[in-house]
């Protein structure tokens, strides 16, 4: 067991231990969500893996900058060099300004993850606000020889790259199999070769997202935003750089290409990706017929699903598995977690309101206390073994079943206990996020719609003489919290502090 924290790289494709350039600043960069449409799994767990990144860093007691950024234009139709912008696209089917596809996506994105209890990252940057240095690093790679400018669009060259490169590093590909397993597709003819991919592309009469450059009126490629949006926030080299499996290759081999060709630094330290999610054993996909978007996880409003599933019931099965590891997801594991989940969530609250007859200091409760809060870090230490600190947190919480059932013999003292409670709630509520003190805008906002439900039915009953029915309504109310104001203008509400 490791006392100190280890990330596996997969560039090294081994685990390292993790050492910032400049403590106690980390930084780290994510790839967020093309938003042209309502979030899934994948974009659950990738966010959740990252906050835990983020959680953790931070409970070490580092100053951790996380960008994660939006792609809001040039993303094209299957990751490719051509084909429709994926906002443009839907934008044009739903005939709204593609402004507000982002928009609209951008803010649904966010209340799902608040669900999810996630954290919103340190910066969050738009791609299409950061067209001008997108321009400039374009303009930089062709000043040293690594793109070319053709039919007024710019092409990173690969082969050019590889010559004193090593392009493949990350993905482990080589450049040999990538040549001869290409071919040439229809538009593509204006690269020298298949494999090099856009950085600027002229936008054809049709495409309405588009911006002046010395090159055509067009748009970035899809890769360049990543390179441009870390190195301005992070500087060019910084430590950590996640994202979903799904975008080690081309995605984040482009960026490592693109950022070397026109800084001449290695832009990061250590290559972090979670692994995909399944459906019942299959990869999700909408040709399948199995693709089920978060919020009807949240709903339970998708015909795969027996019920409804609470976020956090959604977080804690993710957690359950290595981020590495492929995740099935299906309704029994999901019931199983909710159970597993609802275990810990209790034997924390009982824990917080246990009282019983505490005993002098021991030094077998002390060992174990010690035991517990070794297995945890040392878990969270070896890349992020959240399924093992669960596993930990189920035997504290079955000490704490046995203290309340008065079946346990080791009692502690109270000050004791009060550590057991802390080490607990740290690795519980801070670093894998599951306490239920979610703030998410959307819980609020259902809190608001049950209030509206709550008053309507009060003045009903009281409208109708059933003053019992009415006051029973306030004063259950009163006991949980919430205390109703009989106004001139009809009734309002708070939340007691
Ligand atoms: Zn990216």
């Amino acid at each position: 067991m490791s006392s100190k924290l280890h990330f596996y790289n997969t560039i090294s494709r081994k685990k390292e231990e993790f050492i910032p350039a400049n403590p106690p600043f980390v930084g780290m960069y994510v790839c967020g969500p093309t938003v042209y449409g309502d979030a899934h799994l994948g974009h659950a767990r990738s966010a959740i893996t990252f906050d835990i990144v983020f959680r953790y860093l931070k409970h070490l007691g580092y100053k951790v900058r996380y960008v994660r950024n939006i792609t809001d234009v040039g993303h094209l139709e299957n990751d490719a060099d051509y084909g429709e912008d994926k906002i443009a696209k839907k934008a044009r089917l739903e005939q709204l300004e593609p402004m507000e596809v982002v928009q609209y996506y951008k803010d649904r994105y966010h209340r799902e993850m608040d669900a999810l209890n996630n954290n919103r990252p340190s910066i969050e940057p738009q791609a299409s606000g950061h067209i001008i240095e997108q321009i400039a690093m374009t303009e930089k790679l062709l000043e040293n020889g690594f793109a070319y400018v053709s039919e007024g669009s710019v092409y990173f060259d690969v082969e050019k790259y590889a010559a004193s490169h090593h392009y493949g590093k990350l993905s482990g590909r080589k450049i040999e199999d990538l040549q001869s397993n290409s071919r040439d597709l229809d538009g593509q003819s204006e690269k020298r070769s298949p494999l090099d991919f856009a950085l600027w592309k002229k936008a054809s009469p049709e495409h309405i997202m588009r911006w002046p450059s010395p090159w055509s009126d067009g748009f970035p490629g899809w890769h360049i935003e990543c390179s441009v949006m870390s190195s301005k926030y992070l500087g060019n080299s910084f430590d950590i750089h996640g994202g979903g499996l799904d975008l080690l290759f081309p995605h984040h081999e482009c960026e490592i290409a693109q950022s070397v060709g026109a800084n001449g630094e290695e832009p990061v330290r250590y290559w972090l990706h979670n692994n995909m999610i399944t459906l019942n054993g299959q990869k999700m996909a909408k040709s399948l017929g199995n693709t089920i978007m978060l919020h009807e996880f949240f709903s339970g409003d998708n015909e795969l699903l027996d019920q409804s599933y609470d976020p956090l019931t959604i977080r804690f099965f993710i957690l359950q598995a290595h981020y590495r590891s492929t995740l099935d997801f299906g309704n029994e594991p999901l019931q199983a977690a909710q159970k597993g989940y609802s275990k810990l969530k209790t034997a924390l609250a009982s824990a917080r309101s246990l009282s019983i007859e505490w005993k002098p200091e021991s030094d077998e409760v002390t060992a174990l206390i010690n035991k517990w809060s070794d297995e945890c870090a040392a878990a969270m230490n070896d890349d992020m073994n959240t399924a093992l600190t669960i596993a930990t947190l189920f035997d504290m919480a079955s000490y704490i079943n046995g203290l309340k059932n008065v079946q346990e013999k080791r009692i502690p003292s109270k000050a004791q206990f009060e550590e057991i409670i802390n080490i607990f709630a740290a690795y519980f509520e801070d670093v894998l996020g599951l306490g239920s003190e979610s703030t998410g805008s959307q819980n609020v906002e259902v809190l608001d719609d049950v209030m509206d439900v709550l008053l309507e039915l009060r003045t009903t009953a009281k409208e109708n003489k059933d003053y019992g029915t009415a006051d029973a309504i306030r004063d259950k109310l009163k006991a949980i919290g919430v205390t109703i104001m009989d106004g001139k203008d009809g009734a309002d509400w708070q939340v007691d502090a």
